[in-house]
């Protein structure tokens, strides 16, 4: 019988491998992992995997991702790593944990809190150089002071989050800022800082090198355990799979054809005029995959095969004289933004290649 196509396959054993590993090492300095669902969508049985490979906390960006875990009975500590304010009321009732900025979304989850009769735990995100979520230190105290005066409201911990809009690395300097904070906030406020959650799958650089990793006491993992490498540099993590998803579409047409199109050069379908270069004849070979699904340059060839442009339904490669026929299997490695993509595409199906061993 023929398999699906497309397809994204999925090996649970290698994410709860890579969770076990990743929990393992940095346990090794006592960071505790929250392991992020974002880009598989809440897929309860990766989340499962990540629970069995030793995290304490899973995390995701969108309440829809959380309930689809809960509702599913995935148990765990529930973090919510965005606050949209029209969602408070929903964020109190599925959500042990959000990360928050502003102190209107904290009065209304205070609000909400208070009307489910719930003490609803914070992360408060500061700004270090990253330029996306976080409040500024010259605004930190009275932001704690005002968190504080909101009832439903306690401060467990805070974080930052860096390397995903500015590019800023984690370091010993960001790092230790972070650390120096945590011993001013206890001060000043006489709290105790439960979670300080230094980063995400950026910070593996940082956490090998460093001789001391201060406060910090928990990392954020979404990409390091899904494809298993870090994301400063996009090197693989020594020990881990890489290949825990692949993503396999079918050849439809497989035809020796010119490789410079011919007539009058206009606007391909998305508005570029396209350039080509001239290979002469050559092996051209369509898969039945498109921007709909996935942005080309988000798949990785294992072989000689090159992409040469896609449109929405389409993605036209030059076979390098691999015999491809029609109806043939073609596999792809993804990044990032390539998994988010297509498990986010309805046209392709979610198979799960070998199921866990639960112990
Ligand atoms: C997505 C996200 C993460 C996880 O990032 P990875 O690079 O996948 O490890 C961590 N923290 C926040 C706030 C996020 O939005």
């Amino acid at each position: 019988m023929q398999s699906f196509m497309p397809r994204i396959e999925i090996a649970l054993s290698k994410i709860q491998d890579n969770t076990r590993m990743l929990s393992e090492l940095y346990g090794q300095k006592g960071i505790s992992l929250m392991g992020v669902t974002k880009a598989v969508l809440g897929e309860p049985s990766v989340a499962e995997a990540m629970i069995q490979g030793g995290v304490k906390f899973i995390a995701d960006s969108r309440i829809e991702n959380i309930q689809k875990m809960k509702n599913a009975g995935i148990s765990t500590q529930f973090v919510l790593l965005r606050t949209p304010l029209s969602q408070a009321e929903s964020i109190v009732e599925n959500v042990d944990i959000s990360l928050n900025t502003e102190i209107e979304t904290l009065k209304k989850l205070s609000h909400y809190a208070k009307a489910h009769n719930k003490i609803h735990q914070v992360i408060i995100m500061v700004e270090l150089g990253d330029l996306r979520e976080g409040i500024l230190l010259c605004d930190l105290s009275q932001f704690i002071r005002q968190t504080r005066s909101l009832p439903h409201i306690k401060i467990i911990g805070i974080g930052c989050n860096l390397a995903c809009y500015g590019g800023i690395k984690p370091d010993d300097k960001n790092m230790q800022e972070l650390s120096e904070l945590v011993n001013l906030l206890e001060k000043e406020f006489q709290i105790e800082l439960k979670i300080i959650s230094g980063g995400n799958s950026a910070n593996y650089e940082w956490y090998k090198s460093s001789q001391d990793v201060g406060r910090i006491n928990n990392l954020r993992l979404g990409e390091s355990i899904l494809l298993g490498c870090e994301t400063v540099s996009r090197k693989a993590i020594p020990g881990l799979h890489t290949r825990a998803f692949q993503l396999i579409a079918e050849v439809i047409e497989s035809k020796e054809k010119p490789s410079l199109p011919s007539g009058e050069i206009g606007q391909d379908a998305f508005g570029n005029t396209p350039d080509f270069q001239d290979r002469g004849i050559h092996q051209r070979v369509i898969i039945a995959l498109g921007r709909q699904d996935i942005q080309a340059s988000s798949l990785k060839l294992r072989n000689k095969l090159e992409i040469l442009g896609s449109s929405s339904d389409h993605i036209i490669l030059d076979s390098r004289n691999q015999n491809l026929q029609v109806g043939d299997e073609v596999k792809f490695d993804l990044d990032y933004a390539g998994l988010l993509a297509a498990m986010t595409s309805p046209f392709i199906r979610k198979e799960f290649t070998n199921s866990m061993v639960t112990q």
